[in-house]
């Protein structure tokens, strides 16, 4: 299949103009005339896809929303020149001292967090702020007794110039549920009236269930449907019009008939009910792939549907071949990633959620770009990714 892959057992293949599309997917719920504006978020490296994998895809995006401090200098040496929003805020108080960034966006969530900022010289390129509440997740921010006095704080610090301007931020903990966020929204709208400031909600889910709520936020959030990710229960990223960005895929490397009866897999954990035969899967656990993925998880062999027997080793997973149409050696496997096999189906077997299957590949997997030329397919065209990398739409 891969002319690119020969010599290769596990390898992903990435697709930034798949992130383009998933991009424009996300900006239409916000409507013909959007005014709520983008930040990107690039997490965990993109999700695990890699930043400067995806950024070429990203050239629509008007900012990108990264962990820590480290991430948003990494960013800006990959070529990104728009703005950037640290999630995570500074985490200690010699990272405020160096801060020279422009156009950088910190979340602050606690008071250690603005003492900081206090005790940083004035002048220079300030950052701009981003008050979190605590929200319905209650992980980290504001709760509603204190963030009153963190915003007065904070226009303390606007007023000497330490900080260039001051948002508010709250992130839903159930927003892929029908009545997911008219509460959270209520509280966080009631708390912040008066006060004059963006406002910035809104991850996938909310965009894709709660779009008209989503579309009045200043900045919304949106991070696994980029990269063609569903975030709602029993919905694939395909069925709403996303296409994956990453895709996981080996080889047939052993295949052997077992007979009835006998055991295979450390300590004998596979027993074959009948006569079956046994298909070796180059990639395991030390891949990526959970070792605790139950038999029946399913993959792709030479494109038919088939099914894993468990028991996942360092470097192979035994498959099902049995009844399926003759599979050489060499065949080709499709672990997760394709519109045929969404990586949320996989993770759906394996009792986890995507995100956790596309930020657990080990460095040992090659990544491979999906050429310009293969990713032409259905769906719209994404227009804006003909900007070069880096230019935010403003
Ligand atoms: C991860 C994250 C997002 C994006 O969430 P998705 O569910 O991936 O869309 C948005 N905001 C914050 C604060 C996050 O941590």
């Amino acid at each position: 299949m891969d002319g690119d892959a020969i010599g290769l057992r596990v390898h992903a293949r990435v697709n930034p103009a798949a992130v383009a599309h998933n991009l424009g997917v996300l900006r239409a719920r916000l409507g013909p005339a959007p005014t709520a504006r983008i930040w990107a978020t690039v997490k965990a490296d993109a999700y695990g896809h890699g930043l400067h994998r995806v950024l070429p895809g990203l050239a629509g995006a008007d900012g990108l929303a990264v962990s820590q401090l480290a991430d948003a200098y990494a960013s800006r040496a990959a070529g990104w020149n728009g703005p950037i929003l640290v999630l995570g805020g500074l985490l200690d108080a010699v990272e405020a001292q160096g801060l020279a960034l422009p156009d950088l966006h910190l979340t602050v969530a606690h008071p250690a967090q603005l003492d900081w900022l206090r005790d940083t010289p004035a002048g220079g390129a300030p950052p701009s702020i981003w008050l979190r509440y605590m929200g319905d997740i209650g992980y980290t921010g504001f709760d509603d007794a204190c963030y009153r006095d963190a915003y007065e704080r904070c226009s303390m610090l606007a007023r000497q110039g330490r900080i260039a301007g001051i948002g508010h931020l709250n992130h839903y903990g159930r927003a892929e549920q029908p009545d997911g966020i008219a509460q959270a929204d209520a509280r966080f709208q009631a708390l912040i009236r008066g006060l004059p400031g963006p406002r910035s909600c809104g991850n996938s889910a909310a965009l894709l269930r709660h779009p008209d709520a989503a579309r009045t936020a200043d900045w919304v959030r949106p991070g696994i449907a980029l990269y063609g990710v569903s975030p709602l229960p029993a919905v694939d990223g395909p069925d709403l019009g996303l296409r994956p960005a990453m895709s996981l895929h080996s080889r047939i490397v052993a295949i052997r008939d077992v007979a009835a009866g006998e055991r295979l897999g450390y300590n004998g954990t596979i027993v074959a009910a009948a006569p079956m035969r046994v298909g070796m899967v180059a990639c395991g656990y030390g891949d990526g792939y959970l070792r605790h993925a139950p038999a029946g998880t399913p993959m792709l062999v030479n494109g038919h549907a088939a099914a894993t027997l468990g028991a996942v080793t360092m470097d192979l997973i035994p498959v099902d071949l049995t009844g399926l149409p003759p599979v050489p050696i060499g065949a080709p496997v499709v672990l997760w990633g394709t519109p045929g096999l969404p990586v949320e189906q996989v993770a759906r077997h394996m009792g986890t959620i995507a995100a956790e299957l596309l930020t657990s590949l080990t460095p040992r997997v090659p990544v491979i770009p999906v050429p310009a030329a293969e990713t032409d397919g259905p769906g719209p065209r994404p227009g804006r990714s003909a900007s070069p990398p880096g230019t935010p739409r403003r």
